[in-house]
């Protein structure tokens, strides 16, 4: 079933048609309604006149991050607090948090994009979903629990953590599709895997998202739950969860194209890139009313294709995130993305996929360790054995990432499980880069 084929499925021409009419209603009503847009237009000479189709997107300014913490918290609010229902925000590992803001609208729009989501892999009201995303201001456990609703299954609220009870509660209510961050089903597997109940799931289907994941990965969750591994894209800033998602031919992302509108430009000159080439992710709404959002510069890294998918979906779909400019790491002047060394890591079969970097930098120099958990069954003390596999990963980091990195096999479980988003970096250089 195709949740909103009329939507999903617009021709080109349609589609941009259909865009280039929410664009302008979106620019009229931040330029009559948020002081914040109403200056940053006028400072370009802009008026919303100006916005004709679609085509004229460029010419709107750019959004950032910065501007919604100096916004904190409503500015960037576009309707009257009276007509919001709802307020969500990120976790903000730096400074303020980022606020959102939703009309009973907006909601409606959540839900709808979440419902295609869960649609698109195959789940419908027969469906008994778990949502171990995190609930609260965090956008994915309301997110994806209005989604799920939506489309009639069957709903359990149990959020993040708990993970003993999260694996009861999937054997005992049968649970057939899981939402959470891959790195939080990975250590569900883990665990599903040493209290021996694996036999007793009925698991069908995995919503991950939250953070940047590998094919590796997806391979590894797929072979350990006995499910298709669905990734789903989303942010606060934009409406959480549901602004991109896999269909069943996990061939790149399908973009929610008639709320949102994906543009990649080049991070340094700022200009759009054409369809193929890799660059920063921008994001335009053209339906929300709380908090209408123009060209929002992720950060996340991807390419956009408009070809139509064999799934009969034509909307443009994303590439597999490759990381964020901010996770990015420059080691001896190499830039090296977490999810580089994950991918490696995923073609051991003596690794686990749990890994920490670690930099530092010692008389001048760049320090680049890896630790690596080694899977029980290989973790022995056979020192020649380990000490093979350590140059083994080590020659493979080497070539795949340019860089030569010190790798530390390290106990199986030792390193910290993440039940959300999980934090795979310390750089102590810090101190030197700011
Ligand atoms: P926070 O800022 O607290 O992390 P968000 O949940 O709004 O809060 O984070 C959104 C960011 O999470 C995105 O910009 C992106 O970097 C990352 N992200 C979300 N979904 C995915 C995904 N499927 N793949 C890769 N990265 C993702
Ligand atoms: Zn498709």
């Amino acid at each position: 079933m195709i949740w909103n084929e009329t939507y999903e499925c617009l021709s080109r021409k349609e589609m941009r048609e259909l865009q280039g009419k929410r664009l302008f209603n979106t620019v009229e009503r931040v330029y009559y309604n948020s002081p914040f847009y109403r200056k940053k237009m006028q400072e370009l000479g802009i008026t919303p006149e100006d916005i004709e189709s679609v085509e004229d997107l460029a010419k709107l300014p750019f959004t950032v991050k910065n501007d919604l913490r100096d916004q904190y918290p409503f500015g960037l609010f576009s309707s009257p607090m009276s007509e919001i229902v709802r307020l969500h925000a990120s976790s903000g590992t730096t400074g303020k948090p980022i606020v959102g803001g939703y009309t009973r609208k907006d909601l409606n729009i959540w839900s709808e994009v979440m419902a295609r989501t869960f649609s698109a892999g195959n789940c419908d009201r027969g469906d008994m979903f778990q949502i171990a995303y995190g609930y609260g201001l965090f956008t994915g456990g309301l997110g994806a629990h209005a989604g799920a609703e939506r489309i009639g299954a069957s709903v359990i609220p149990i959020s993040s953590g708990n993970t003993e009870k999260q694996i009861q509660l999937m054997t005992d209510f049968g649970t057939t599709a899981l939402c959470c961050t891959p790195s939080y089903a990975l250590y569900l597997a883990e665990m599903i895997d040493k209290m021996g109940v694996g036999n007793k799931l009925k698991l069908k289907a995995g919503f991950f998202g939250a953070e940047p994941w590998t094919e590796g990965m997806r391979k590894e969750l797929e072979n350990k739950l006995s499910i298709k591994a669905f990734d789903i894209f989303g942010l606060t800033e934009i409406i959480g969860p549901g602004v991109a998602y896999n269909c069943s031919e996990q061939n790149g992302l399908h973009f929610n194209e008639d709320h949102f509108i994906p543009e990649i430009i080049d991070p340094n000159t700022l200009q759009p890139l054409p369809a193929g080439e890799v660059g920063e992710l921008v994001i335009t709404t053209i339906t929300k009313e709380g908090m209408p959002i123009l060209r929002y510069r992720t950060k996340d890294l991807t390419s956009l294709n408009y070809e139509k998918c064999s799934c009969g979906r034509t909307s443009a779909r994303m590439d597999k995130i490759r990381g964020r400019s901010d996770d990015m790491l420059i080691i001896r002047g190499i830039n090296v993305f977490p999810s580089q060394v994950e991918s490696v890591l995923l073609e051991f079969s003596e690794a686990a996929p749990h890994y920490h970097l670690f930099v530092d930098r010692i008389n001048n120099t760049d320090v680049f360790e890896i630790h690596v958990e080694v899977r029980p069954e290989f973790f022995s003390d056979h020192l020649s054995q380990m000490l093979n596999l350590k140059k083994k990963i080590a020659h493979r980091i080497q070539s795949v990432l340019g860089i030569s990195a010190e790798i530390k096999l390290v106990e199986p479980r030792s390193i910290e499980r993440s039940t959300g988003k999980a934090k795979r970096v310390t750089d102590k250089r810090n101190i030197y880069n700011q």
